[in-house]
């Protein structure tokens, strides 16, 4: 659209449009769209409220990067109840494969010793990921680890021990996805939604 007037929130949303056309070609279709991821993200934020207020007067999130940036940005904003919140790192896949391993940094500079732990991620594949971040926050002295992920994958999840997922997003098919926050070799992360990647 050529548009010289408008608010500049109209301006850049008009421009946003026209711009887009760089991620046409790698999403096939649109599995979550922004009003959904929305109105899920508020859910999830009361009801993690909710819980925690019950059981301590202050929590502590660890948001898992790169992944969860998006979506942990947006879910504090709607969590009512006091939280620390820090980052750490985790990476299992390479483009749009799982490697098998798990790598994970930054948990050193952790302060979770007896404190009620909840770990945000962006996406439960094989459940590996979250299996080795359990533990090592086990052996760092959490008095409670929880897990809330964006979206879990409808996988069958071979892995002994894996724990089980408390907040759900979204339960999603078992395809490579991108957007709000998740990538493929660090690209598409930008979406405001949630496509299915076509590479
Ligand atoms: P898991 O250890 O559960 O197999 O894999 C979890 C990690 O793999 C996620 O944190 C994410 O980095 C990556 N991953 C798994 N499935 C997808 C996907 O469909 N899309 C993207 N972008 N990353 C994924």
């Amino acid at each position: 659209m050529d548009r010289t007037t408008g608010s500049p929130l109209e301006l850049a949303n008009d421009r946003l449009d026209e711009d887009a056309p760089h991620w046409r070609s790698h999403v096939g279709s649109i599995l979550l769209s922004e009003a959904m991821i929305n109105a899920r993200v508020s859910e999830l934020g009361r009801q993690i409220s909710a819980d925690y207020s019950r059981i301590a007067p202050e929590f502590v999130i660890i948001g898992i990067l790169t992944g969860s940036f998006i979506f942990l940005a947006d879910l504090v904003r709607k969590i009512t109840h006091p939280v620390r919140i820090y980052f750490a790192r985790a990476k299992s896949y390479a483009g749009t494969h799982s490697t098998g391993s798990v790598w994970l940094h930054d948990f050193d500079l952790l302060d979770v010793r007896d404190k009620h732990v909840l770990v945000v991620e962006d996406i439960v594949d094989t459940g590996k990921t979250l299996k080795a971040i359990h533990e090592e926050l086990g052996r760092r002295g959490a008095l409670s680890v929880h897990f809330c992920a964006f979206i879990s994958k409808q996988t069958e999840r071979k892995d002994e021990g894996v724990p089980e997922v408390r907040y759900v997003g979204f339960v999603c098919p078992d395809r490579f996805v991108v957007g709000y926050g998740l990538d493929c070799d660090e690209r598409f992360r930008q979406l405001p939604f949630v496509g299915i990647y076509r590479p």
